[in-house]
């Protein structure tokens, strides 16, 4: 284990860990790995969200021959993003390297944004040039996703890229500045702008264990991040009440001129129970829409934390050049 040496650069590896039992092992061998080829100081920061299974105590065990490294445990699980955020203002090197517990965030991939940053950026994001083990369906939906966000919200967001990203110090501390009560962590390192660029890679799939983004929370990471930056369909709402209001007069007009001028009903009012369904629907549809934005609101408004630390754990320091 190389020494601390005075002036020696600081990455800390933020890793957001819930029920990882299963990938742990291969991921503290290839982590010790990773910190013994770099001649920066690597130090590991795992946010334990709440793991049920043996993840903490694989971190902290005897056999682990990782040093340098912190563990914060959250009381409940409260979600990736938030798992994320803790670490991010929790880091106090000179730049943090955000990524997933299951290695398929590559470390040979955060080298290269290691590098990278070192020539002078602020932010290096992932770029996913291939996604292995991901199905057509998820595929599809993603690269969707991410081209309807950056046109919807106006948001420079890069494409095709998760939070896999080296975020700066300079960047850290806007970061804390951040309140929000449910984080879009990609969304809000974009926004801060500085100088930001891309290191392609291809995106492995899992190296053990089973995802822990079940589709319901993948959609409402999405909805999130696109309520979190825009305010559009609250306005899209009144253009469409606007809309159908202008149309419905003209069709009155119409209605009324057939009956007095050619003196005949039009046939076939059945269909006005489908468009009283249909309206209805559009109705409680944007009841929705603003219920959720007003329920941002409130848990903004009510400002509790956002995650709650039952208890921090570091290891053996690497010992210091300059001191003990
Ligand atoms: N994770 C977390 N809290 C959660 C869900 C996931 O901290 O509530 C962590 C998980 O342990 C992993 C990362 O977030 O390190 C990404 O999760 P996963 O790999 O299951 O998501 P996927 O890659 O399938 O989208
Ligand atoms: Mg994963």
């Amino acid at each position: 284990m190389p020494k601390i040496l005075p002036n020696q650069r600081h990455v800390c590896l933020v890793i957001p860990v819930y029920n990882e039992e299963e990938v742990l092992p291969i991921l503290l061998d290839a982590l010790v790995r990773f910190q013994a080829s770099r001649d920066e100081r690597v130090s590991v920061l795992f946010v334990d969200d709440g793991s049920r299974d043996g993840s903490v105590s694989c971190i902290q065990s005897d056999k682990c021959a990782l040093k340098d490294v912190r563990l914060v445990s959250f009381s409940r699980n409260f979600g990736h993003q938030i798992a994320v955020t803790a670490g991010l203002n929790l880091c106090t090197a000179d730049a943090a390297i955000v990524m997933d517990a299951d290695l398929q965030d590559p470390l040979e991939v955060a080298g290269r944004m290691i590098d990278v940053w070192k020539k002078g950026y602020d932010v290096v994001y992932g770029r996913r040039l291939v996604r292995e083990k991901v199905g057509w369906f998820e595929r599809v939906t993603a690269r969707i996703y991410y081209r309807f966000f950056r046109s919807f919200t106006g948001v420079d967001a890069p494409l095709d890229t998760g939070d896999f990203r080296l975020i700066s110090r300079p960047v850290l501390e806007a970061y804390k500045e951040m309140g929000e009560q449910q984080p879009y962590v990609r969304g809000l390192i974009s926004w801060l702008g500085f100088r930001q660029t891309a290191v392609d890679y291809v995106r492995p799939g899992r190296a053990a264990g089973t995802t822990k983004y079940p589709w319901r929370r993948r959609f409402d990471l999405a909805l999130d991040g696109l309520a979190s930056f825009s305010g559009k369909p609250l306005r899209f709402a009144m253009r469409l009440g606007l809309f159908i209001s202008a149309g419905s007069v003209l069709g009155l007009v119409w209605v009324l001129f057939t009956k007095y001028v050619f003196q005949t009903a039009i046939t076939g009012w059945a269909s006005l129970i489908f468009a009283a369904f249909f309206f209805g629907g559009v109705q409680l549809f944007f009841l929705g829409v603003m219920g959720s934005y007003l329920a941002r609101v409130y848990d903004e408004v009510k400002g509790r934390p956002r995650y709650v630390i039952q208890s921090s754990w570091q290891s053996e320091r690497v010992p210091s050049a300059d001191g003990p």
